[in-house]
This record gives C-alpha cells, sequence and structure tokens, in this order.
C-alpha cells in the first residue's frame, strides 16, 4: 500500500514533477555510492538519506504507473533466480 503521504505528493505536485524527482533522487545515491567507493569517504549519512529519499520516490513512480503488484511479482521471479544463482555458486566453490 502505498503511504499516504506519497499519493498526497503526487497528487499536489503532478506527474511529470514527480518522476523528474525520481531520477534526481536516484542521481544523488548514485554520487553518494560513487563517493564512498572512489573517495574511501564516510558518508554513511548521506547514503542513509539518499537511500530513504529513493525509497520515497519508487513509491511514487509505482503509484503514478499502478504498477505495485506487478513489481513485487517480478522482483520475487528475481530473488528466486538469485537465489538459484547462489546455491550453483556455492556448490561451484564448496
Ligand atoms: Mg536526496
Amino acid at each position: 500500500m502505498t503511504h499516504p503521504v506519497c499519493e498526497r505528493a503526487l497528487r499536489t505536485w503532478g506527474e511529470q514533477a514527480q518522476m523528474l524527482m525520481v531520477v534526481e533522487e536516484m542521481s544523488e545515491l548514485t554520487k553518494e555510492i560513487l563517493k564512498n567507493i572512489n573517495r574511501k569517504k564516510d558518508n554513511i549519512a548521506e547514503i542513509i538519506e539518499e537511500t530513504a529519499d529513493v525509497e520515497i520516490m519508487l513509491e511514487q513512480l509505482k503509484a503514478n504507473y499502478g504498477i505495485e503488484e506487478k513489481v513485487a511479482a517480478y522482483k520475487a521471479g528475481k530473488l528466486n533466480l538469485i537465489e538459484q544463482r547462489l546455491n550453483e555458486w556455492d556448490k561451484k566453490t564448496a
């Protein structure tokens, strides 16, 4: 279920502004991850903040396109696939 604040943000500021915010927040998280890896920076507080921002925006993205259930189903399938690969990996490295 979409958080009421996410629903309200989407309704108030509109699809275009909010979908641009998804991209903006994803790029902010990207930047912090790269900073952490490349500059060995202690920026965990920024990573926490940007992760929360991205999760909020992804919630709005899913609500905007009405794809919450389909994403959840796809995610479950992908997690199964990853689990299979991990099991094969473990067998190879055992
Ligand atoms: Mg941000």
